[in-house]
Protein backbone atom coordinates (compact mmCIF):
# COMPACT_ATOMS: atom_id res chain seq x y z
CA UNK A 1 0.00 0.00 0.00
CA UNK A 2 1.25 3.65 -0.91
CA UNK A 3 1.79 5.97 2.50
CA UNK A 4 0.58 8.62 1.33
CA UNK A 5 2.83 11.07 4.10
CA UNK A 6 6.18 10.04 3.91
CA UNK A 7 9.74 10.75 3.10
CA UNK A 8 10.82 9.12 -0.12
CA UNK A 9 13.61 6.90 -0.03
CA UNK A 10 16.94 8.79 -1.17
CA UNK A 11 18.02 8.28 -4.77
CA UNK A 12 21.43 9.81 -6.56
CA UNK A 13 22.72 9.68 -9.91
CA UNK A 14 26.21 8.97 -10.60
CA UNK A 15 27.53 6.96 -13.05
CA UNK A 16 24.49 5.29 -12.49
CA UNK A 17 21.51 5.10 -9.84
CA UNK A 18 22.42 4.49 -5.92
CA UNK A 19 20.54 4.51 -2.89
CA UNK A 20 22.67 5.87 -0.22
CA UNK A 21 20.64 4.60 2.66
CA UNK A 22 21.59 0.90 1.83
CA UNK A 23 24.64 2.07 -0.04
CA UNK A 24 23.54 -0.03 -2.61
CA UNK A 25 23.76 0.54 -6.93
CA UNK A 26 21.05 -0.04 -9.12
CA UNK A 27 22.84 -1.86 -12.15
CA UNK A 28 26.17 0.41 -12.01
CA UNK A 29 28.37 0.41 -14.80
CA UNK A 30 31.13 0.46 -13.34
CA UNK A 31 31.67 -2.25 -10.53
CA UNK A 32 30.96 -1.39 -6.96
CA UNK A 33 31.52 -2.96 -3.59
CA UNK A 34 27.50 -3.69 -3.51
CA UNK A 35 25.02 -3.69 -6.90
CA UNK A 36 22.11 -5.10 -7.77
CA UNK A 37 22.10 -6.70 -11.24
CA UNK A 38 18.76 -6.88 -12.69
CA UNK A 39 19.55 -9.25 -16.01
CA UNK A 40 22.30 -10.76 -17.52
CA UNK A 41 22.57 -8.48 -20.66
CA UNK A 42 26.09 -6.56 -20.81
CA UNK A 43 24.99 -3.56 -20.86
CA UNK A 44 23.73 -4.23 -16.73
CA UNK A 45 26.67 -6.18 -15.52
CA UNK A 46 30.20 -5.08 -14.05
CA UNK A 47 32.43 -6.49 -11.62
CA UNK A 48 31.06 -6.00 -8.15
CA UNK A 49 32.41 -7.28 -5.25
CA UNK A 50 28.75 -8.61 -3.99
CA UNK A 51 26.08 -9.00 -6.77
CA UNK A 52 22.65 -9.02 -5.69
CA UNK A 53 20.65 -10.68 -8.14
CA UNK A 54 17.89 -13.03 -9.54
CA UNK A 55 19.04 -16.81 -9.07
CA UNK A 56 18.71 -17.20 -12.84
CA UNK A 57 20.85 -14.17 -13.42
CA UNK A 58 23.17 -15.59 -10.79
CA UNK A 59 23.50 -18.89 -13.13
CA UNK A 60 24.00 -16.81 -16.19
CA UNK A 61 26.68 -13.98 -14.84
CA UNK A 62 28.17 -16.88 -13.49
CA UNK A 63 28.96 -18.47 -16.88
CA UNK A 64 28.62 -15.93 -18.75
CA UNK A 65 31.03 -13.31 -17.29
CA UNK A 66 33.26 -15.75 -14.53
CA UNK A 67 32.28 -13.85 -12.10
CA UNK A 68 33.21 -16.01 -8.82
CA UNK A 69 30.22 -17.65 -7.08
CA UNK A 70 31.31 -16.20 -3.78
CA UNK A 71 30.08 -12.30 -5.07
CA UNK A 72 27.26 -13.56 -5.67
CA UNK A 73 23.89 -13.01 -3.79
CA UNK A 74 21.25 -15.09 -5.66
CA UNK A 75 17.96 -14.37 -4.26
CA UNK A 76 14.22 -15.74 -5.57
CA UNK A 77 11.57 -14.10 -6.93
CA UNK A 78 9.00 -13.01 -4.31
CA UNK A 79 11.25 -13.88 -0.93
CA UNK A 80 12.03 -11.05 0.74
CA UNK A 81 15.24 -10.66 3.19
CA UNK A 82 16.18 -7.65 5.79
CA UNK A 83 19.16 -5.56 4.90
CA UNK A 84 20.19 -2.53 7.37
CA UNK A 85 16.56 -1.79 7.85
CA UNK A 86 15.20 -2.04 4.05
CA UNK A 87 13.14 -5.34 3.04
CA UNK A 88 14.44 -5.83 -0.06
CA UNK A 89 12.36 -8.14 -2.88
CA UNK A 90 13.00 -8.87 -6.25
CA UNK A 91 10.35 -9.39 -8.85
CA UNK A 92 10.25 -10.67 -12.43
CA UNK A 93 10.44 -8.13 -15.38
CA UNK A 94 9.50 -9.82 -18.02
CA UNK A 95 12.65 -8.78 -19.74
CA UNK A 96 14.65 -12.14 -20.62
CA UNK A 97 14.73 -15.07 -18.55
CA UNK A 98 15.91 -14.25 -14.81
CA UNK A 99 15.31 -10.58 -15.52
CA UNK A 100 14.19 -8.56 -12.09
CA UNK A 101 12.85 -5.14 -10.63
CA UNK A 102 13.91 -4.54 -6.80
CA UNK A 103 11.24 -3.74 -4.26
CA UNK A 104 12.53 -1.79 -1.76
CA UNK A 105 10.97 -0.85 1.51
CA UNK A 106 12.02 0.88 4.91
CA UNK A 107 10.93 -0.62 7.60
CA UNK A 108 10.39 2.27 9.64
CA UNK A 109 8.60 4.07 8.03
CA UNK A 110 7.22 1.86 4.70
CA UNK A 111 8.25 4.52 2.55
CA UNK A 112 8.92 2.21 -0.60
CA UNK A 113 10.45 2.18 -4.07
CA UNK A 114 10.39 0.02 -7.50
CA UNK A 115 13.26 0.09 -9.65
CA UNK A 116 12.26 -2.39 -12.65
CA UNK A 117 15.65 -2.66 -14.63
CA UNK A 118 14.58 -3.39 -18.47
CA UNK A 119 10.99 -4.60 -18.48
CA UNK A 120 8.23 -5.77 -20.62
CA UNK A 121 4.55 -6.41 -19.98
CA UNK A 122 3.82 -8.38 -23.05
CA UNK A 123 4.32 -12.09 -22.13
CA UNK A 124 7.04 -13.73 -23.66
CA UNK A 125 7.84 -17.49 -24.21
CA UNK A 126 11.24 -17.67 -21.91
CA UNK A 127 11.17 -14.44 -18.87
CA UNK A 128 9.18 -15.22 -16.33
CA UNK A 129 5.80 -12.85 -16.58
CA UNK A 130 6.22 -9.53 -15.12
CA UNK A 131 4.65 -8.25 -11.50
CA UNK A 132 4.24 -4.95 -10.38
CA UNK A 133 4.22 -3.94 -6.99
CA UNK A 134 3.24 -1.14 -5.72
CA UNK A 135 5.76 1.82 -4.83
CA UNK A 136 6.05 5.94 -3.44
CA UNK A 137 9.34 6.10 -5.84
CA UNK A 138 9.65 4.58 -9.61
CA UNK A 139 12.70 3.91 -11.24
CA UNK A 140 11.58 2.73 -14.84
CA UNK A 141 13.43 2.03 -18.27
CA UNK A 142 11.81 4.40 -20.65
CA UNK A 143 13.77 2.74 -23.74
CA UNK A 144 10.53 2.74 -26.05
CA UNK A 145 8.92 6.37 -24.18
CA UNK A 146 7.36 7.95 -27.11
CA UNK A 147 3.51 7.07 -28.07
CA UNK A 148 4.66 6.14 -31.35
CA UNK A 149 5.87 3.05 -30.04
CA UNK A 150 3.09 0.99 -29.63
CA UNK A 151 3.83 -2.23 -30.81
CA UNK A 152 1.35 -4.69 -32.78
CA UNK A 153 -0.63 -7.57 -31.40
CA UNK A 154 2.18 -10.44 -30.37
CA UNK A 155 -0.18 -13.03 -32.45
CA UNK A 156 0.38 -10.55 -35.59
CA UNK A 157 4.20 -10.51 -34.62
CA UNK A 158 4.26 -14.38 -34.08
CA UNK A 159 2.56 -14.12 -37.68
CA UNK A 160 4.72 -12.07 -39.32
CA UNK A 161 7.79 -14.08 -38.55
CA UNK A 162 6.38 -17.14 -39.83
CA UNK A 163 5.39 -15.46 -43.13
CA UNK A 164 8.75 -14.21 -43.48
CA UNK A 165 10.01 -17.63 -42.73
CA UNK A 166 7.94 -19.80 -45.00
CA UNK A 167 8.19 -17.11 -47.72
CA UNK A 168 12.36 -17.65 -47.87
CA UNK A 169 11.21 -21.34 -47.78
CA UNK A 170 9.16 -20.98 -50.62
CA UNK A 171 11.74 -18.94 -52.66
CA UNK A 172 14.93 -21.18 -51.61
CA UNK A 173 16.40 -19.39 -49.37
CA UNK A 174 17.93 -19.75 -46.02
CA UNK A 175 15.43 -16.90 -43.49
CA UNK A 176 18.40 -15.96 -40.96
CA UNK A 177 16.39 -14.31 -37.48
CA UNK A 178 18.76 -11.60 -36.51
CA UNK A 179 18.44 -10.81 -32.44
CA UNK A 180 20.42 -10.43 -29.08
CA UNK A 181 22.22 -13.48 -28.46
CA UNK A 182 20.60 -13.78 -25.32
CA UNK A 183 16.98 -12.81 -25.13
CA UNK A 184 15.69 -12.64 -28.73
CA UNK A 185 17.14 -15.27 -29.98
CA UNK A 186 15.96 -17.53 -27.06
CA UNK A 187 12.35 -16.32 -28.15
CA UNK A 188 12.69 -16.88 -31.71
CA UNK A 189 14.31 -20.42 -30.82
CA UNK A 190 11.30 -21.25 -28.95
CA UNK A 191 8.47 -19.97 -31.22
CA UNK A 192 9.94 -22.00 -34.00
CA UNK A 193 10.04 -25.00 -31.90
CA UNK A 194 6.74 -24.15 -31.16
CA UNK A 195 5.99 -24.25 -34.98
CA UNK A 196 8.00 -27.90 -35.60
CA UNK A 197 10.72 -25.32 -37.88
CA UNK A 198 14.19 -26.67 -37.04
CA UNK A 199 17.16 -23.92 -36.06
CA UNK A 200 20.77 -23.71 -36.71
CA UNK A 201 22.38 -21.36 -33.89
CA UNK A 202 25.33 -19.14 -34.07
CA UNK A 203 28.02 -20.17 -31.82
CA UNK A 204 27.40 -17.30 -29.51
CA UNK A 205 23.52 -17.95 -29.43
CA UNK A 206 24.01 -21.58 -28.83
CA UNK A 207 26.22 -21.01 -25.84
CA UNK A 208 23.69 -18.47 -24.66
CA UNK A 209 20.94 -21.50 -25.34
CA UNK A 210 23.21 -23.72 -23.09
CA UNK A 211 23.45 -21.18 -20.45
CA UNK A 212 19.52 -20.76 -20.38
CA UNK A 213 18.69 -24.31 -20.45
CA UNK A 214 21.36 -24.81 -16.84
CA UNK A 215 19.64 -22.06 -15.34
CA UNK A 216 16.80 -24.17 -15.54
CA UNK A 217 14.94 -23.20 -19.08
CA UNK A 218 14.49 -26.64 -20.43
CA UNK A 219 11.80 -26.00 -22.95
CA UNK A 220 14.07 -24.60 -24.97
CA UNK A 221 15.83 -27.35 -27.42
CA UNK A 222 19.56 -28.87 -27.05
CA UNK A 223 21.04 -26.25 -29.66
CA UNK A 224 22.45 -27.08 -32.99
CA UNK A 225 25.14 -25.06 -34.23
CA UNK A 226 25.51 -23.44 -37.66
CA UNK A 227 29.40 -24.11 -38.86
CA UNK A 228 28.28 -22.09 -42.14
CA UNK A 229 25.93 -24.40 -44.33
CA UNK A 230 22.04 -24.32 -43.52
CA UNK A 231 19.85 -27.30 -45.19
CA UNK A 232 16.70 -26.30 -46.97
CA UNK A 233 14.00 -25.81 -44.64
CA UNK A 234 16.43 -24.48 -41.61
CA UNK A 235 16.50 -21.21 -39.55
CA UNK A 236 19.52 -19.45 -39.30
CA UNK A 237 19.13 -16.96 -35.62
CA UNK A 238 22.55 -15.01 -35.51
CA UNK A 239 23.01 -12.15 -33.11
CA UNK A 240 23.55 -8.46 -34.52
CA UNK A 241 26.93 -8.72 -34.69
CA UNK A 242 27.57 -11.17 -36.50
CA UNK A 243 25.15 -10.64 -39.25
CA UNK A 244 28.03 -9.74 -41.98
CA UNK A 245 30.69 -12.12 -40.27
CA UNK A 246 32.52 -14.56 -42.11
CA UNK A 247 30.56 -17.25 -40.94
CA UNK A 248 27.66 -16.22 -42.58
CA UNK A 249 29.50 -14.70 -45.50
CA UNK A 250 29.61 -18.54 -46.47
CA UNK A 251 25.56 -18.97 -46.83
CA UNK A 252 24.57 -18.09 -50.10
CA UNK A 253 20.95 -16.88 -51.15
CA UNK A 254 19.76 -15.74 -47.73
CA UNK A 255 17.20 -13.50 -46.25
CA UNK A 256 17.48 -11.66 -43.32
CA UNK A 257 15.24 -10.35 -40.54
CA UNK A 258 15.93 -8.12 -37.72
CA UNK A 259 13.54 -8.61 -34.47
CA UNK A 260 13.42 -5.22 -33.18
CA UNK A 261 11.24 -2.55 -31.48
CA UNK A 262 13.08 0.30 -33.54
CA UNK A 263 11.39 -1.80 -36.45
CA UNK A 264 8.64 0.43 -36.23
CA UNK A 265 10.70 3.35 -37.36
CA UNK A 266 11.02 4.35 -40.64
CA UNK A 267 13.57 3.05 -42.85
CA UNK A 268 15.07 0.93 -40.33
CA UNK A 269 15.69 -1.89 -42.51
CA UNK A 270 17.62 0.18 -44.29
CA UNK A 271 19.97 1.12 -41.41
CA UNK A 272 20.06 -2.24 -40.17
CA UNK A 273 20.88 -3.53 -43.68
CA UNK A 274 18.27 -6.35 -43.37
CA UNK A 275 15.52 -7.51 -46.03
CA UNK A 276 13.38 -7.11 -43.38
CA UNK A 277 12.33 -5.47 -39.57
CA UNK A 278 10.00 -7.76 -37.44
CA UNK A 279 8.92 -5.50 -34.29
CA UNK A 280 9.71 -8.22 -31.81
CA UNK A 281 10.81 -6.59 -28.65
CA UNK A 282 12.22 -7.56 -25.11
CA UNK A 283 11.27 -4.18 -23.72
CA UNK A 284 7.74 -2.57 -23.05
CA UNK A 285 6.55 -0.09 -25.85
CA UNK A 286 4.86 2.92 -25.04
CA UNK A 287 1.37 1.48 -23.50
CA UNK A 288 3.10 -1.29 -21.29
CA UNK A 289 5.68 1.81 -19.56
CA UNK A 290 2.08 3.59 -19.13
CA UNK A 291 0.77 0.38 -17.58
CA UNK A 292 3.76 0.20 -15.24
CA UNK A 293 3.46 3.93 -13.86
CA UNK A 294 -0.91 2.75 -13.47
CA UNK A 295 -0.13 -0.47 -11.48
CA UNK A 296 2.92 1.20 -9.33
CA UNK A 297 0.69 4.32 -8.68
CA UNK A 298 4.02 6.33 -7.46
CA UNK A 299 4.04 9.67 -5.88
CA UNK A 300 7.74 10.45 -7.79
CA UNK A 301 9.08 8.67 -11.08
CA UNK A 302 12.46 8.67 -12.14
CA UNK A 303 12.95 7.44 -16.00
CA UNK A 304 16.41 5.85 -17.26
CA UNK A 305 17.01 4.95 -21.04
CA UNK A 306 15.92 5.98 -24.26
CA UNK A 307 13.52 8.82 -24.24
CA UNK A 308 13.93 8.87 -20.88
CA UNK A 309 13.40 12.40 -21.07
CA UNK A 310 10.46 12.58 -23.32
CA UNK A 311 8.89 10.03 -21.30
CA UNK A 312 9.37 12.09 -17.61
CA UNK A 313 8.28 15.45 -19.63
CA UNK A 314 4.88 13.29 -20.96
CA UNK A 315 4.11 12.03 -17.88
CA UNK A 316 4.55 15.62 -16.32
CA UNK A 317 1.85 16.60 -18.66
CA UNK A 318 -0.22 13.99 -17.31
CA UNK A 319 0.17 15.20 -13.52
CA UNK A 320 2.92 13.01 -12.78
CA UNK A 321 5.84 14.34 -10.70
CA UNK A 322 8.45 12.26 -13.13
CA UNK A 323 11.90 13.25 -13.95
CA UNK A 324 14.94 12.13 -15.99
CA UNK A 325 16.96 10.43 -13.39
CA UNK A 326 20.16 11.75 -15.20
CA UNK A 327 18.48 15.01 -15.24
CA UNK A 328 19.00 17.07 -18.30
CA UNK A 329 15.18 18.63 -18.06
CA UNK A 330 16.53 21.79 -18.83
CA UNK A 331 15.19 20.76 -22.61
CA UNK A 332 12.16 22.67 -20.92
CA UNK A 333 13.12 24.35 -17.78
CA UNK A 334 16.11 26.56 -16.99
CA UNK A 335 19.14 25.27 -15.10
CA UNK A 336 17.91 27.89 -12.33
CA UNK A 337 14.37 26.68 -12.51
CA UNK A 338 15.73 23.17 -11.65
CA UNK A 339 17.62 24.06 -8.93
CA UNK A 340 15.06 25.47 -6.88
CA UNK A 341 13.17 22.40 -7.88
CA UNK A 342 15.83 20.31 -6.17
CA UNK A 343 16.19 22.50 -3.14
CA UNK A 344 12.41 22.84 -2.48
CA UNK A 345 10.06 19.96 -1.16
CA UNK A 346 7.56 19.71 -3.84
CA UNK A 347 10.61 19.07 -6.47
CA UNK A 348 12.56 16.00 -7.36
CA UNK A 349 14.46 15.12 -4.57
CA UNK A 350 16.72 13.42 -6.88
CA UNK A 351 20.67 14.50 -5.98
CA UNK A 352 22.81 15.21 -8.77
CA UNK A 353 24.59 18.49 -9.83
CA UNK A 354 23.60 19.80 -12.83
CA UNK A 355 27.13 19.16 -14.89
CA UNK A 356 27.42 19.42 -18.69
CA UNK A 357 30.12 16.87 -18.92
CA UNK A 358 27.86 13.99 -17.08
CA UNK A 359 25.17 14.69 -20.01
CA UNK A 360 27.89 14.62 -22.26
CA UNK A 361 29.68 11.28 -21.04
CA UNK A 362 26.12 10.16 -20.45
CA UNK A 363 25.40 10.96 -24.36
CA UNK A 364 28.19 8.90 -25.25
CA UNK A 365 27.59 6.15 -23.06
CA UNK A 366 24.10 5.54 -24.37
CA UNK A 367 25.21 5.94 -27.51
CA UNK A 368 27.67 3.55 -27.25
CA UNK A 369 25.68 0.98 -26.05
CA UNK A 370 23.62 0.34 -28.04
CA UNK A 371 24.11 -1.24 -31.47
CA UNK A 372 21.06 0.16 -32.72
CA UNK A 373 21.44 3.38 -35.39
CA UNK A 374 18.33 4.36 -35.13
CA UNK A 375 18.62 4.23 -31.44
CA UNK A 376 22.23 6.08 -31.70
CA UNK A 377 20.44 9.03 -33.65
CA UNK A 378 17.40 9.45 -31.79
CA UNK A 379 19.97 9.91 -28.49
CA UNK A 380 22.05 12.45 -30.33
CA UNK A 381 19.31 14.13 -31.38
CA UNK A 382 17.52 14.57 -28.12
CA UNK A 383 20.46 15.74 -26.61
CA UNK A 384 21.65 17.86 -29.55
CA UNK A 385 18.14 19.88 -29.35
CA UNK A 386 18.46 20.26 -25.58
CA UNK A 387 21.63 22.34 -26.34
CA UNK A 388 20.87 25.83 -26.57
CA UNK A 389 23.89 28.21 -27.12
CA UNK A 390 25.77 27.81 -30.31
CA UNK A 391 28.88 27.67 -28.65
CA UNK A 392 27.68 24.28 -26.88
CA UNK A 393 27.01 22.58 -30.11
CA UNK A 394 29.78 23.50 -31.78
CA UNK A 395 32.30 22.34 -28.64
CA UNK A 396 29.93 19.07 -28.65
CA UNK A 397 30.05 18.43 -32.55
CA UNK A 398 33.90 19.09 -32.36
CA UNK A 399 34.00 16.06 -29.81
CA UNK A 400 31.52 13.50 -30.70
CA UNK A 401 33.12 13.76 -34.30
CA UNK A 402 36.33 13.10 -33.02
CA UNK A 403 37.88 16.10 -34.17
CA UNK A 404 39.01 17.33 -31.02
CA UNK A 405 41.67 14.56 -31.07
CA UNK A 406 45.05 14.05 -33.20
CA UNK A 407 43.20 13.46 -36.35
CA UNK A 408 43.25 9.22 -37.11
CA UNK A 409 43.64 7.94 -33.79
CA UNK A 410 40.94 10.54 -32.25
CA UNK A 411 38.45 9.46 -34.46
CA UNK A 412 39.17 6.12 -34.18
CA UNK A 413 38.71 6.03 -30.96
CA UNK A 414 35.58 7.93 -30.98
CA UNK A 415 34.41 5.47 -33.46
CA UNK A 416 35.70 2.71 -31.73
CA UNK A 417 34.34 3.99 -27.89
CA UNK A 418 30.64 5.06 -29.53
CA UNK A 419 29.68 1.63 -31.35
CA UNK A 420 30.70 2.38 -34.88
CA UNK A 421 34.05 0.68 -35.73
CA UNK A 422 32.98 -1.25 -38.33
CA UNK A 423 31.87 2.03 -40.31
CA UNK A 424 35.63 2.79 -41.47
CA UNK A 425 36.51 5.88 -39.59
CA UNK A 426 33.48 7.02 -37.59
CA UNK A 427 32.20 7.59 -40.94
CA UNK A 428 29.08 5.87 -39.80
CA UNK A 429 28.97 8.02 -36.67
CA UNK A 430 29.79 11.33 -38.72
CA UNK A 431 26.82 10.35 -40.57
CA UNK A 432 24.38 9.91 -37.44
CA UNK A 433 25.45 13.52 -35.89
CA UNK A 434 24.75 15.15 -39.37
CA UNK A 435 21.27 13.35 -39.36
CA UNK A 436 20.46 14.16 -35.80
CA UNK A 437 21.52 17.68 -36.58
CA UNK A 438 18.68 18.11 -39.06
CA UNK A 439 16.16 17.66 -35.85
CA UNK A 440 18.57 21.56 -34.70
CA UNK A 441 17.19 24.62 -35.88
CA UNK A 442 18.11 25.65 -38.95
CA UNK A 443 20.24 28.58 -37.66
CA UNK A 444 22.35 26.04 -35.43
CA UNK A 445 22.52 23.92 -38.74
CA UNK A 446 24.19 26.41 -40.44
CA UNK A 447 26.65 27.42 -38.19
CA UNK A 448 28.39 24.40 -37.24
CA UNK A 449 27.73 22.09 -40.31
CA UNK A 450 31.53 22.71 -41.73
CA UNK A 451 32.40 21.28 -38.31
CA UNK A 452 30.51 18.25 -39.04
CA UNK A 453 31.78 17.81 -42.36
CA UNK A 454 34.87 14.89 -42.98
CA UNK A 455 37.29 16.02 -44.94
ZN1 LIG B 1 18.48 -5.81 -21.29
Amino acid sequence: MVNSSVTLIEVSFQRGLHLPELDLWLDPWDGKPQAFVSHAHADHFARHESALCSEVTASLIHQRFRLAESRIEAVPFQVPIVRDGFRLKLLPAGHICGSAMLHVTRLKDNASLLYTGDFKTRRGRTAEPVNFLAADTLIMETTFGLPTFTFPNPLEVDAHILRFVHDAFADGETPVLVGYSLGKAQEALAFLTENNIPALLHPTVAAMTVACRGAGFEMLPEPVEFRGYAPAGHVVIVPPNAIRSKLMRGLKSKRTAMLTGWAQQPGSKYRYRVDEVIPLSDHADYPGLMECVTRVRPKKILTVHGFAREFAADLRTKGHNAWCAMGGDQLELSIAQIAQRIGSTTGPRLVRAICPLADFSDLCRLVGETNSRVAKTEFLASYLRGLEEDEDLQLAAVWLTGNALPRRAGQRAVAGALGAPDRGPAGGFVGAVKFALQGVQKRVQKRVHGKFRPS
